[in-house]
């Protein structure tokens, strides 16, 4: 059993304050959705999460299983367990999906059984092994790029993985089966799971456990799976607020001192 612990998570970019105080805690199997108006900083949460690179972190930490995150380069998070499908999938020219899996440490072992492996998730979610020996998201669609991140995160095996907004660009039937992939994932091999999304259609295969309403950069709502639905109705206006972003001082060596 692991546990994703985030406590008080603030962070800012470009001196503006995003995350405002995140508390959650994932533990593996479980699904939590997290749900909210656009520039609410779901994304924003994922990457610093991540640790993609220009974010400030004000305070608070994220641990998998007591081990920092906050800190490390990216791939050390990847290593203690962590995934992220991104909701804009990065486009690496020149790099192969398949060459980029077996380089990862989480598929050291001989090259034909990880290819074996990464044959059988493509199956899985349809999608065809031909997209193995192109380069990593190149003139890919929408759809094609999600399902190359499910692919990732089958053969990866992360201990939790961020979906955010998987569901952007799939058809119904890429859905289907990407969401049930990752909901197999949790059974399999007690995959936590945080879905942002803004659309309860992916919880018809994927079980949330857990609906979190996200808004001005915290968590403001917790409820059960129903949660998801009345969103749909209800939107977030109840949530929304009028308060203004906290600008906070950045350590520009360039800025202006005069302005
Ligand atoms: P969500 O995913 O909830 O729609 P985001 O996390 O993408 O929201 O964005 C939250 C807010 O942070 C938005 O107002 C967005 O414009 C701002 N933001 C995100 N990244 C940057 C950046 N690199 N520079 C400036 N502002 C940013
Ligand atoms: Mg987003």
């Amino acid at each position: 059993m692991s546990e994703l612990v985030v406590e008080g998570l603030r962070a800012s970019v470009q001196g503006k304050v995003i995350l405002d105080g995140v508390d959650l805690v994932v533990r593996s199997g479980e699904v939590h959705a997290i749900m909210g108006p656009n520039g609410s900083g779901k994304s924003t949460l994922s990457h610093v999460l991540a640790g993609r690179p220009g974010y400030a972190v004000l305070g608070g930490s994220a641990t998998i299983d007591g081990v920092e995150l906050l800190g490390l380069p990216a791939w050390k998070r990847a290593e203690a367990g962590l995934f992220l499908a991104m909701q804009y999938p990065t486009e690496v020219p020149g790099v192969a999906v398949k060459d980029m899996l077996t380089a990862s440490r989480a598929t050291d072992t001989d090259s034909d059984s990880i290819y074996a492996r990464m044959e059988a998730e493509a199956e899985r979610i349809g999608f065809s092994a031909k997209f193995l020996d192109r380069p990593l998201n190149v003139d890919l669609s929408g759809g094609e790029k999600k399902r190359n991140e499910t692919l990732q995160l089958g053969v990866l095996k992360p201990k939790f993985a961020i979906l955010d907004e998987l569901d952007s660009g799939l058809d119904v039937d890429a859905l289907r089966m990407v969401s049930r992939r990752v909901e197999e994932e949790t059974k399999e091999s007690g995959l936590g799971v945080i879905a942002i999304t803004h659309y309860s259609r992916l919880f018809d295969e994927l079980q949330p456990d857990v609906v979190h309403i996200f808004a001005r950069g915290r968590i403001v709502e917790t409820g059960g799976p129903k949660l998801a639905d009345e969103l749909e109705d209800t939107g977030y206006e109840k949530w929304a607020g009028t308060d203004k972003p906290e600008v906070v001082a950045t350590a520009d060596p360039f800025a202006d001192p005069l302005a």
